[in-house]
């Protein structure tokens, strides 16, 4: 069988700078890029503009060079890119795949409170469907969001089965335990969900590699694909990088920008997070010339068999 050539990608949200967390996330998209001779393409996720930090997209691309992680395309900005997703809504509404949505997070606290739920998860989280067309859509309020139709929980279309190279077998009912997810926000703002579907097929990407905290989100961008007629990229979810305390290291914990006094330095401690066997290495001065570390890096990557082999 042909598969399509390799391409990877490392898609941060410029919420500032990178931190020990985010610089491993690169690290690995780009080791297995290269470890399969493979392309390396960058992506500004700039579409939730609240969260966006000005400045902090050039910071990301500087410190990435610095580490001489270099993409082999231009990078691609998600702001410039909403004809694409605009385009992507139009089809699933007309498809019968998507809905516009009046509701409020209060209505949907009282939608479920009616049904006699007061579970905290559901009211916040799962949306009750009031919206759906076959339940009399808007009935003349204007929309706000505009909402994925994720069918019926429990039937094969909302059950999705996939597996990851590093998790295994995974599944999710992405009715039953999200819900109708959102594809444009009330704020005008595409969700996250949608303009990554939207540019991993766009730009041709067939391997995704990134953060475990992200590996939930794959069920709903697996179900998105099916319902815009798109291929799956093979998933890697890598392991997170955990601060002294155990905390997941994220801008929102405050996390601190990734020290890059020494570059290679940081290249170790991120490999290290990743589980390369490094260990011998994290001595001072140790990283040496970067180009030859980076290409260590792929070595030991390719021998993490069961990621790259079963890829
Ligand atoms: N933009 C997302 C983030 O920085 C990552 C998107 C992805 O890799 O799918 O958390």
């Amino acid at each position: 069988k042909d598969l399509p050539p390799y391409r990877g990608r490392f898609a941060p949200t410029p919420s500032g700078p990178l931190h020990e967390g985010s610089l491993a996330a690169a690290l690995a998209s780009w080791l297995d890029a290269r470890a399969h001779g493979g392309r390396w393409l960058l992506r500004i996720e700039d579409v939730d503009g609240p969260r966006c930090q000005s400045g902090a997209a050039e910071e990301i691309l500087r410190q990435l060079a610095c580490c001489g992680l270099l993409p082999d395309e231009p990078p691609q900005w998600q702001s410039q890119r909403s004809a694409l997703y605009d385009a992507a809504l139009a089809r699933l509404i007309d498809g019968g795949r998507a809905y516009g949505c009046a509701c409020t997070r209060a209505d949907i606290a009282r939608a479920w409170a009616a049904q006699g739920h007061v579970h905290e998860r559901h009211a916040e989280w799962v949306y009750p469907g009031t919206c759906r067309p076959e339940r009399g859509g808007l009935a003349g309020r204007p929309a706000r969001a505009w909402r994925l139709h994720t069918g019926t929980a429990g039937s094969p279309a909302s059950l999705i089965d996939w597996r990851d190279r590093r998790l295994g077998a995974q599944w999710q009912d992405v009715a039953a335990e999200v819900g109708d997810f959102v594809l444009r926000r009330a704020d005008g703002c595409w969700a996250y969900q949608l303009a990554v579907v939207v540019d991993d097929a766009e730009q041709g990407i067939t391997h995704v590699v990134r953060g475990e905290d992200l590996a939930d989100n794959t069920p709903r961008q697996i179900l998105l694909q099916r319902a815009l007629g798109l291929p799956t990229p093979a998933y890697l979810h890598t392991p997170l990088v955990r601060a002294a305390d155990g905390e997941k290291l994220s801008k929102s914990h405050g996390a601190p920008p990734v020290d890059l006094t020494d570059p290679a330095a940081a290249l170790l401690r991120a490999a290290q997070a990743l589980g390369l066997p490094i260990q011998g290495m994290l001595h001072p001065g140790a990283g040496g010339h970067l180009p030859d570390l980076l290409g260590l890096g792929v070595s030991l990557w390719a021998q993490q068999a069961e990621w790259v082999a079963s890829s």
